[in-house]
């Protein structure tokens, strides 16, 4: 009788070891914070979360997570400009870009309207490329102020609603095309898809759009790795993952998921909506309880607690060691031990 409880015991002590493992990159419980910035806070800042040694690298013992600007109702799209030292953002159902000035800090609307724009980016010339709702398209705006459509429609057919881009070493603006833009009349105009959800390449030489993939259940954020060898997009659709592909020239190939997040320390899956790579190859993410970091492996080695929705990053600042982030009603930023690829 004694030997079977003691055999019992090692059983349960064995299955739980799983569990004890998971348990173990719980968040610790989040502290009440003044996110005002008028009662400072003990460093190091609480909300910088390592769930792997691995991650201490990249946290600045002293520094804070800061809060910028509060008044958006749905902010996403930051985009760093290294001319201007300025970070534009999108606030898409009110219809209107902000910009914060590193100057003194402050905020200023930018340009309204914005044709509810989503994601933002700088090519490699400094001009400013967005992706609209409103418009259905992607846009850019020129030196002398006009703008040029880059990108409107497909065989014929109007997009639904781009959602991000990024620009690639050869110019060439790659985008995602979802339908959250016109599925109501909040961030948008409601209206049928006419095209499935995709992922396009805009040709710098002659302005041709082509179909990258349409292997996704609905493409959301997207950035290139550091070398720009691999495309990682994150599906906030069916596959509710972030994928990656080769990158081909101008093709797309063994697509593949690269990971697929959790709440850490639950099974909870999550998912990611606009990424960043740093120059160390870890993606970090915009996705609950703030941005979680991924190793290149696919480990979430990190998280970011913010107390809003986190939709979009990107990193920014003279050095690109400030990571900007885009949260619903605000705007933050963190100073962060590594810079990131890419210009914006
Ligand atoms: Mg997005």
């Amino acid at each position: 009788m004694k030997r079977r409880t003691f055999l019992s015991a090692a059983m349960a002590t064995t299955a739980l070891l799983p569990m004890l493992a998971n348990a173990q990159t719980a968040l610790p419980p989040a502290e009440p914070r003044d996110w005002s910035g008028a009662t400072p806070l003990r460093y190091p800042d609480p909300d910088l979360i390592a769930l792997d040694r691995s991650f201490q690298r990249y946290i600045l013992f002293n520094t804070p997570i800061r809060r910028h600007h509060t008044g958006t109702l749905w902010a996403e799209g930051p985009a760093w400009n290294g001319v201007g030292r300025y970070l534009v953002w999108s606030d898409i159902p009110n219809n209107r870009q902000l910009r914060w000035i590193e100057d003194d800090g402050r905020v200023t609307e930018f340009r309204n309207p914005s044709g509810n724009s989503n994601g933002n980016t700088f090519d490699n010339q400094g001009r400013q490329i967005s992706c609209e709702h409103g418009g259905r398209r992607v846009v850019r705006y020129e030196y002398d102020g006009s703008v040029t459509v880059i990108a409107d429609s497909f065989e014929g057919k109007p997009l639904n609603s781009p959602n991000d881009a990024v620009v690639a070493p050869d110019g060439s603006v790659w985008f995602t095309d979802p339908p959250y833009g016109i599925r109501g009349n909040y961030e948008g105009s409601q209206a049928e898809a006419e095209l499935p959800f995709a992922v396009y390449r805009v040709d710098p030489a002659n302005g041709g759009i082509s179909r990258v993939t349409d292997e996704i259940g609905a493409p959301n954020g997207l950035c290139f790795s550091p070398d720009y060898s691999q495309l990682y997009v994150a599906d906030t659709g069916s596959g509710r993952e972030i994928k990656v592909w080769d990158v081909d020239g101008s093709r797309l190939r063994n697509g593949r998921r690269h990971v697929q997040l959790t709440l850490p320390g639950t099974d909870s899956v999550t998912s990611a909506d606009g990424i960043r790579c740093d120059v160390d190859g870890n993606i970090w993410a915009g996705a609950r309880p703030g941005v979680q970091i991924i190793a290149p492996d696919g480990d979430t080695i990190g998280v970011i607690r913010l107390p809003e929705v986190c939709a979009n990053v990107c990193f920014g600042g003279t050095r690109r060691n400030r990571l900007f982030m885009t949260a619903s009603q605000s705007l933050y930023s963190v100073y962060v031990g590594v810079q990131g690829a890419g210009i914006a």
